[in-house]
């Protein structure tokens, strides 16, 4: 039982009170996330009230609080419904009474697992893109294979932005607050009954900050605010936004999180076996760690420094040395010298975050402190390694580039999560029961041969179907709302079609994405969209509010809207998110990734996609690198290119030349039943040599069994 428990009986015995006796076990349902990934989860919250489901933005609590007292009681009233419920909350019961995983976590010493983002369900708005929900993926899986972990991270009042274009094409964004009070989580108290509370120095100010809880399964995740009246309005605003674009806010939540998260685990009674630092936000927890061996052990500062690597680990995730930011001397000890004095000297603080300790003219940034401070350090695929070690390499004086301790666990993605509609329905009935639970095992994925060709294809046009009927829904309001002219509007209501091929491009918009490459031949593309068999493209994806070179982008791809093949065939689902990612990734045919090698860490979206069916044309950069076959999809040659318009002029040729000459005529080639055989046997290929490896499965059992553990420091 982890902190908080109380907590959480309390806010469940409240929910009930309002609830109808036959529905009140979905009031401890709505307070753990496991339900968004429960088979029947979702459809029973949704089939309670449709609308207001969609319009709580698929949050259990804002439901079952708001939901007309008359509809809950229908809801209550029908026998079969009531059945549902109960089994539902039965399934999560037993989920929870599992017994632990043994090794080297256990509830009394889990790990703790930090990160500046979490991407657990739409309905939290705590994250921005890949980092954050390959954080959620990795909480989900440690709780299926009952691997005893805590998250840390913070709760942003107004979280990530919101994204509009407006009709010129232009992003703008907007923040809304999301009011803890109506989420599904909880105030962790103290023993007394009090809001648990940490201090943190910041600037010349003692920030305060509490804790909520929100349950992710098994795992709990303690997020930390600092919006309290206690605080100055500055101290107030330090967890507002996520990605904060002020260099000294973002130094004081990298405070919050590292400093505040560990002084929360404390508080809270947790001793974690291990910290993982993922990326490198949380790293100034080591100063604290520090501060608390030295008190301990009355230890020196090199023994102290010993004693603190022995517990953490880092995870990389950036691989342009310009993403890992770093900061003045001036601007660190303005903002954090109180933290600098926990490590009982400032000159030493500021050393442990350079490159080269000794230059005190050269910045300091959270990554090198990172890397210094674990002793295990991994990057997310093996490109990403080679990389990392060049990248780091400065780091360990001494030392060749492969005996640079950086290794790599490559991402994977959480199943039950991503995979949706009737393809999961047909690799429950084929791969046999608990098969998620061997998902890592490749010959699980044997049975993939035994569904017929023509469920696999009815699955793949089922999924297309309701994905094309969401772009219709969307794309005209977006397009009314924005204020075009109403026959462009009009053409996004009659143009798609759900027989169409199918091809989606979503991420977040950074310029290494090279969404650009799409818009570099546009006859080329005109050519595709409007030829004999017509293709459809669907983009989302948002850029930094201060990334101004990717907004630019967008407006270009904008500019193209009135070419008369592109009203009906090309839609931009504006404000991407985790709900609109599931719809995505489940139902496009192929899924389209086009960094600038080697600037993909990974790369998480196409995994996503292959789950359900979908085929890869990419970049062999990231993860694909490692994937692509040859006979599992379609790849661009990923070497490093200096001549980056050469690159993009060759990349976006190639793009449309595999279009043109192999996708589009292998998802036309169709047998007497109106099934294309090939393509079907492209998408088994990608099923049974995707599925284990880049399942968070595989990932989270490397990182029980090759990070997490403790021993010499292991070479790559
Ligand atoms: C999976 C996902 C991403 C990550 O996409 P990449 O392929 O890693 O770029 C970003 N945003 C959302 C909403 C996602 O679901």
């Amino acid at each position: 039982m982890f902190p908080g428990e109380r907590d959480i009986d309390r806010a469940v015995a409240e929910l009930q009170e309002g609830l109808p006796e036959r529905l009140r076990p979905l009031a401890r349902v709505a307070y753990d996330y496991r339900w968004c990934w429960a088979a029947d989860g979702p459809a029973v919250f949704a089939a309670i009230d449709p609308e207001r489901w969609v319009r709580t933005g698929g949050n259990p609590r804002r439901l079952l609080t708001e939901t007309h007292r008359a509809t809950l009681g229908r809801a209550a009233g029908d026998a079969r419904f009531v059945d549902r419920v109960a089994r539902l909350a039965d399934e999560l019961a037993a989920d929870r009474a599992r017994p632990w995983l043994g090794g080297v976590a256990s509830p009394d010493r889990p790990i703790a697992f930090c990160c500046a983002e979490f991407g657990v369900h739409a309905s939290l708005p705590i994250y921005s893109g890949g980092l954050g929900i390959l954080a959620g993926d990795i909480l989900k899986e440690a709780s299926d294979l009952a691997l005893p972990m805590v998250g840390v991270g913070l709760l942003y009042r107004t979280g990530y932005f919101h994204q509009r274009i407006d009709v010129s094409g232009l992003q703008h964004e907007y923040w809304l607050d999301a009011d803890p009070d109506r989420l599904p989580c909880v105030r962790v108290s103290d023993v007394a009954g009090r809001p648990l509370t940490v201090e943190v120095p910041i600037n010349d100010e003692t920030v305060t900050a509490q804790v909520w809880r929100v349950d992710v399964g098994r795992v709990p995740l303690y997020l930390l605010d600092t919006d309290l009246s206690a605080n100055s309005a500055v101290g107030r605003w330090v967890t507002s936004r996520l990605y904060e674009s002020n260099r000294t806010i973002r130094l004081a939540q990298y405070a919050v999180l590292g400093v505040g998260g560990v002084r929360a685990l404390r508080a809270l009674g947790i001793e974690p076996a291990v910290y993982h630092v993922n990326e490198g936000h949380a790293a100034l927890g080591v100063f604290e760690l520090l501060a608390q061996a030295r008190a301990a052990g009355g230890a020196g500062y090199d023994a102290a420094w010993q004693r603190v690597r022995e517990q953490v680990v880092f995870t990389t995730h950036t691989p342009v040395p310009a993403g890992n930011e770093t900061y003045s001397r001036d601007e660190v000890l303005a903002a954090l010298g109180r933290i600098a004095d926990l490590a009982g000297d400032r000159e030493q603080f500021l050393a442990a975050g350079r490159i080269d300790p000794a230059n005190t003219g050269q910045p300091s940034g959270m990554s090198a402190l990172a890397v210094r401070a674990s002793r295990r350090i991994n990057a997310v695929s093996r490109r990403h390694a080679e990389v990392a070690r060049a990248m780091w390499q400065p780091l360990f004086p001494g030392r060749a580039l492969d005996e640079v301790p950086i290794t790599h666990v490559t991402n994977g993605v959480h199943a039950p999560t991503w995979l949706r509609g009737p393809m999961r329905e047909l690799l429950d009935r084929y791969l046999g029961e608990g098969w998620l639970g061997r998902a890592d095992d490749p010959a699980t994925w044997e049975r993939v041969n035994d569904i017929p060709a023509a469920g696999l294809w009815a699955a793949r046009c089922a999924a297309r179907a309701e994905l094309v009927d969401m772009i219709v829904q969307r794309s005209t309001a977006h397009r009314l709302s924005r204020g075009d002219p109403m026959d462009y509007a009009e053409a996004a209501r009659t143009g798609f079609d759900p027989g169409r091929l199918t091809i989606g491009f979503a991420r977040r918009l950074a310029t290494y994405k090279r969404l650009h490459l799409l818009a570099l031949l546009p006859e080329r593309a005109f050519a595709l969209l409007g030829g004999e068999r017509p293709i459809q493209f669907i983009f989302a994806g948002k850029a930094h509010p201060a990334d101004a070179d990717a907004k630019e982008i967008v407006r270009q791809l904008f500019a193209l809207k009135r070419a008369p093949s592109v009203a009906g065939r090309v839609a931009f689902l504006e404000d991407y998110d985790m709900a609109i990612a599931g719809q995505l990734v489940a139902g496009c045919d192929v899924w389209v990734n086009l960094p600038r090698p080697p600037l993909e860490a990974s790369g998480t979206s196409g995994m996503k996609s292959c789950l359900n069916g979908g085929l890869q044309l990419s970049v062999l950069d990231g993860w694909w690198a490692e994937a692509w076959d040859g006979s599992n999809g379609w790849a661009i040659n990923g070497d490093v290119d200096g001549d980056h318009q050469a690159q993009d002029y060759r990349d976006a040729n190639t793009l449309f030349d595999l279009l043109q000459h192999e996708v589009i005529p292998l998802f036309h080639e169709r047998d007497a039943d109106g099934v294309p055989q090939r393509w079907v046997a492209m998408m088994r290929r990608s099923l049974q040599t995707n599925g284990p490896r880049f399942c968070a499965t595989r990932m989270v059992r490397e990182y029980a069994g090759r990070i997490y553990p403790n021993g010499a420091m292991q070479q790559p």
